[in-house]
């Protein structure tokens, strides 16, 4: 990619901020500029399919980097940079990065940062301008050769066509992570590690569910951006996308779950279009590269639209057996459900919400969301929800058909008649034993 410096990313234009001209001028200085940039720290974080590096500067910075080869390794020189930090070596040791080492250049004026890998890799460098409480960066991502299936998870085949019977997936998705921490509190709780943590509960009582099995689209502290989680949900053929998320509020009594299904056309009110704005600012927080960034023209956008209006429908319906699952539960409140236009959930085609399940900036809600016992019930409430809708819409949409039990009739004798096995008519019916009772109804496959 070249020179950085540059500050021209879409990000200034897609929030409508004037780009300050000062930074141009920077920029047009060039690496032969005097001017000094302290680079204050630096951070990393280790994802599935790539590392990322991130240095903060004090503002804007001239940078050149290259790959050498024997060792492997990758260079970033900032030009006019001063170290503002302890220059002892950093091991990282993920498999992909050894370890990060830091040169001071005297001559050139440079300050050089090294990256030490385990072998060749291919590797991005992009320029990040101060957003929010976040400073000027230098984002070096280094992809892994392939991406690493996790080999905890069994592969999912796609199972959406109307032939297909098997294990409802649903796609759970942690808001935020690594370089953006979402919403936090005085208290210092951040909403990454919270819906992180109540995420990876979702995903255990969505797999308790027979018949039912979830993914998440992150499972660990690193950056994902709001167009990889809707391509994750793709790939691993979802039936439904629940993106989780918290809230925050300056009015500290504003509390309770509020469940989003997206709209077409932007959000109403204004509380809801800050909300929008400070979720989809996602992407400028973490660090997209610029050229990453969504940048579909208008019609293209226009025809994703008018593709999306079924999953609309269907999404509207989601969020509402949710909401109604939640409320009434002991100390927890549920607001309206609502429509807006979250950026990770534009562009789906399957039902998809988002749950903002409470208030980071409300005391009684973090009391609630800190207590195991309670998310486990907010959780379990939240799941019923799922599979209520699922009943009643995906199911009938899958052209799945039901079986009423009659006297005397066995499992066994059941999936004889539509083709299936007993393990997998059991799968598809939540049931635990080879039990059954007259009367009982039952999904199978269509015959
Ligand atoms: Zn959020």
């Amino acid at each position: 990619m070249g020179m950085g410096g540059g500050v021209k990313s879409r990000a200034s234009t897609r929030v409508r901020r004037p780009v300050a001209a000062t930074l141009f001028a920077v920029a047009l200085l060039g690496p032969s500029s005097s001017a000094a940039t302290n680079i204050l720290a630096i951070r990393h974080w280790s994802a599935p399919d790539h590392t990322r590096i991130v240095l903060d500067l004090d503002g804007p910075a001239s940078y050149r980097h290259r790959d050498l080869v024997d060792p492997h390794r990758i260079a970033v020189d900032v030009a006019g940079g001063r170290f503002r930090f302890s220059l002892d070596p950093i091991r990282i040791e993920d498999g992909l990065i050894r370890r990060v080492r830091f040169n001071v250049l005297e001559n050139s004026g440079k300050a050089q940062v090294v990256l030490d890998l385990d072998s060749a890799a291919r590797y991005d460098v992009f320029a990040l301008e101060k957003f929010g409480a976040k400073p000027n960066r230098i984002v070096v991502d280094v992809k892994r050769p392939s991406p690493a299936p996790d080999p905890s998870r069994p592969r999912v085949e796609r199972n959406l066509g109307p032939d297909a019977f098997g294990d409802f997936i649903v796609m759970i998705d942690p808001g935020h992570g690594g370089e953006d921490p979402g919403r936090r509190n005085p208290g210092g709780l951040k909403e990454k590690n919270l819906a992180l943590t109540f995420s990876r509960e979702l995903q255990t009582e969505v797999d308790r569910r027979r018949g039912y099995r979830a993914e998440l689209t992150r499972n660990g502290d690193y950056f994902v951006s709001l167009r990889r989680r809707r391509e994750i949900a793709e790939e691993r053929g979802a039936h439904l996308f629940v993106s989780v998320h918290f809230n925050a509020a300056s009015a500290r009594s504003a509390r309770g779950t509020e469940v989003f299904f997206v709209s077409l056309r932007g959000a109403e009110d204004r509380a809801t279009k800050e909300l929008v704005h400070a979720e989809n600012s996602a992407d400028l927080v973490g660090g997209v590269p610029p050229r990453d960034l969504d940048t579909a023209d208008a019609l293209g956008r226009m025809l994703v639209d008018l593709r999306q209006h079924d999953s609309v429908e269907r999404s509207q319906r989601l969020a509402t057996l949710i909401t109604d699952n939640i409320t009434g539960l002991r100390g927890m409140r549920t607001r309206r459900v609502q429509q807006a236009g979250f950026g990770v959930l534009k562009s789906l085609f399957i039902p998809a919400v988002l749950v903002e399940a409470g208030f980071l900036t409300n005391s009684d809600d973090v009391h609630f969301f800190r207590s195991s016992a309670d998310r486990a019930r907010y959780i379990r409430a939240l799941v019923d929800g799922i599979v209520m809708y699922c009943e009643e819409v995906e199911i009938p949409r899958l052209g799945w058909t039901m079986h009423t039990v009659s006297t005397g009739e066995s499992l066994s004798q059941i999936a004889q008649a539509y083709a299936m096995d007993v393990d997998s008519l059991k799968g598809a019916n939540n049931l635990n034993s080879d039990q059954i009772f007259t009367g009982q109804r039952l999904r199978v496959r269509p015959r």
